[in-house]
C-alpha cells in the first residue's frame, strides 16, 4: 500500500478536487508507458496500440520494454514521454496559430519531453529554444534534441534571469517548473518520502522567481503556458492567481472534451482557468497546466540587423543535407545548417545566452569534403543517398560498438547505417575493414 503524505491528503481533500480514496487507489498500479512518435521520421510501429487521446502520434504501451535495446529509440523515431503531459499539445494547438512562424522558448526544458513535442508541431521556419539552467543536465537535453533532428530546435543553458534582457523576444515561453513532484509519486516511490509540506513552499517561491526573471522576454500578446507535475494549489492555481496579477496577463479557457476525464479548475482570487490531471480519472500521472496572454502594449522588440552574409559557397553540402530554407554558418571548422531566417537570431542570441545547439551539425569541411558529424545521420534534412539497411543484430552490434563482419554488398565509403529505413549512424567502409562513427558516450552499455 502506497501511503500519500497526510498534508498532501488533508489539502486534496478540503479543496475538494478529487475523491482521495480513488486517488490512493490509483496509486496501487503501475504507471503507464506512454510513447510519441517523431512525426518526420519513419516507424508506424506503434499504430496498433491504443491512442492518448489529447495528442496525434501517441501511444499507450501495454508494457514497458527495454527502450535502450530498440535502435528505433537511438534513431529519435520515438520519444518515451508521460501521457497526461502530452496535453501541452492540445492546449498548444489551441492557444497558438501554428501557421505562422514563431519563435518559442521551453525555459525548464531537460530531458526534452515538451521541446521534442513543440519541434513536431511548429512550422519549419520557426524557432525553438529549449533551455536548461543544470549544467548535467544540458547534455541528455542535447542528444534528445539531436535525435529529433531539426535544425530549428536550439539548446541554452542559461538562468531564467539571463532571458530577462531578451525584452518581447519571444512568442510563446513554456514553464514546466520544478515542483514537489506530487504527481510523479506512481512513477518514483522516492518522490513521496522526499515530499513535505515546507519543499511545496520553497517550490512556489522558486516558481513565482522563474516567471518574473523570464516574463519580460514574452511578447505582448504572446502566449504562457505554465505547467507541474505537482497536486498542491500552492504551485498550480495560486501561481496563476500570481501570473494574472503581476503581469497584466489573461486567462485562457480551453475547449476540454468532458471524457476525457481532465479536471477543470478555477483559482481563487483571479479565476483562471487551469487543467488538471489525476490518475484515478485517466491513463495518466498527475499534470498540471495553465495558458495566459500577455496583455502589455508596449512592444519594443529588439531590431535584429547583425548578420553580414559570408561568401563561402556551401551548396556542395547539398549531398549530406536538404538546403532548401538554410543556411551553412561556419565556425571554426564545424559547419551548422540553420533556418534562412533565424541568422540575426543566432547572433543576437550567442551575445545573450549560452547557446550550447545551434541548428543541425553537419560536421567538419576539409577542401569540399565532410567528415560528417551524428547529428546530420540523425536528422530530419539529413539527403545523404548512400546508405545501408541492417538486421536487428547488426544494428545492436553496431550500436553496442560490437565489431561485426559486414555483408559484401554494403556500399563503400563514409555510409549511413538504417534499422528499419530510420538512420542509425555512420560507418565507413574500406572494403577490408570498416569504422564506426556512432559516439561513444551514446553507445550502448546494458548488454
Ligand atoms: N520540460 C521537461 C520535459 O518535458 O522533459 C521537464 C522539466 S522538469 C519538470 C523541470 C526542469 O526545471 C528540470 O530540468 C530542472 O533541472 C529545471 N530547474 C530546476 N531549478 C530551476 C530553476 N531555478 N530555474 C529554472 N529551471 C530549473
Amino acid at each position: 500500500m502506497i501511503n500519500l503524505p497526510a498534508a498532501l491528503i488533508q489539502e486534496l481533500q478540503n479543496n475538494n478536487i478529487v475523491d482521495v480514496e480513488q486517488l490512493q487507489k490509483a496509486h496501487l498500479e503501475d504507471a503507464i508507458t506512454s510513447v510519441r512518435i517523431n512525426s518526420k521520421k519513419c516507424t508506424l510501429q506503434f499504430s496498433n496500440q491504443a491512442k492518448v487521446p489529447w495528442a496525434d502520434h501517441a501511444f499507450y504501451l501495454a508494457d514497458r520494454p527495454f527502450f535502450a535495446h530498440d535502435p528505433l529509440w537511438h534513431a529519435g523515431a520515438y520519444y518515451v514521454q508521460e501521457a497526461s503531459s502530452m496535453f501541452l499539445e492540445y492546449a498548444f494547438k489551441q492557444c497558438v496559430n501554428l501557421s505562422e512562424d514563431i519563435k518559442v522558448l521551453d525555459l525548464c526544458a531537460a530531458p526534452g519531453g515538451k521541446s521534442t513535442l513543440v519541434a513536431d508541431i511548429i512550422s519549419e521556419n520557426s524557432l525553438l529554444i529549449s533551455n536548461e539552467v543544470i549544467g548535467t543536465r544540458v547534455a541528455p537535453l542535447a542528444e534528445n534534441m539531436m535525435k529529433w533532428g531539426r535544425c530549428n530546435t536550439w539548446v541554452s543553458n542559461n538562468d531564467p534571469k539571463q532571458f530577462t534582457k531578451l525584452e518581447n523576444y519571444f512568442d510563446v515561453i513554456l514553464v514546466d517548473a520544478p515542483c514537489s513532484g506530487s504527481g510523479l509519486f506512481r512513477k518514483d516511490e522516492n518522490y513521496i518520502a522526499e515530499w513535505t509540506a515546507a519543499n511545496v513552499h520553497l517550490c512556489a517561491q522558486r516558481q513565482q522567481r522563474i516567471l518574473h526573471d523570464v516574463m519580460p522576454a514574452l511578447k505582448p500578446n504572446g502566449i504562457l503556458i505554465y505547467m507541474t507535475c505537482s497536486f498542491s494549489t500552492a504551485e498550480n492555481e495560486d501561481i496563476c492567481d500570481e501570473i494574472v496579477e503581476q503581469f497584466s496577463a489573461e486567462s485562457i479557457t480551453l475547449e476540454v472534451p468532458t471524457d476525457w476525464g481532465i479536471l477543470k479548475t478555477i483559482s481563487k482570487k483571479k479565476q483562471a482557468s487551469a487543467y488538471r490531471f489525476f490518475p484515478n480519472l485517466l491513463q495518466g500521472e498527475g499534470f498540471f497546466l495553465a495558458c495566459f496572454r500577455k496583455m502589455d502594449d508596449v512592444d519594443n522588440a529588439p531590431d535584429l540587423k547583425y548578420f553580414k552574409k559570408e561568401k563561402t559557397d556551401f551548396n556542395w553540402l547539398g549531398k549530406y543535407v536538404n538546403l532548401n530554407n538554410k543556411t551553412v554558418i561556419q565556425e571554426k571548422e564545424l559547419l551548422f545548417a540553420m533556418p534562412n531566417n533565424y541568422l540575426d537570431d543566432y547572433l543576437y542570441l550567442s551575445k545573450n545566452i549560452k547557446l550550447i545547439r545551434k541548428g543541425t551539425l553537419l560536421g567538419k569541411a576539409i577542401k569540399q569534403e565532410l567528415i560528417p558529424e551524428h547529428d546530420l545521420a540523425v536528422s530530419v534534412h539529413c539527403a545523404y543517398q548512400n546508405t545501408y539497411e541492417v538486421t536487428l543484430t547488426q544494428a545492436l552490434n553496431y550500436l553496442k560498438k560490437i565489431d561485426f563482419t559486414l555483408p559484401e554488398d554494403c556500399p563503400k565509403g563514409w555510409v549511413i547505417l538504417q534499422y528499419n529505413y530510420c538512420n542509425i549512424g555512420w560507418i565507413k567502409n574500406m572494403g577490408n575493414r570498416w569504422n564506426n562513427y556512432f559516439p561513444m558516450h551514446l553507445r550502448i552499455r546494458k548488454m
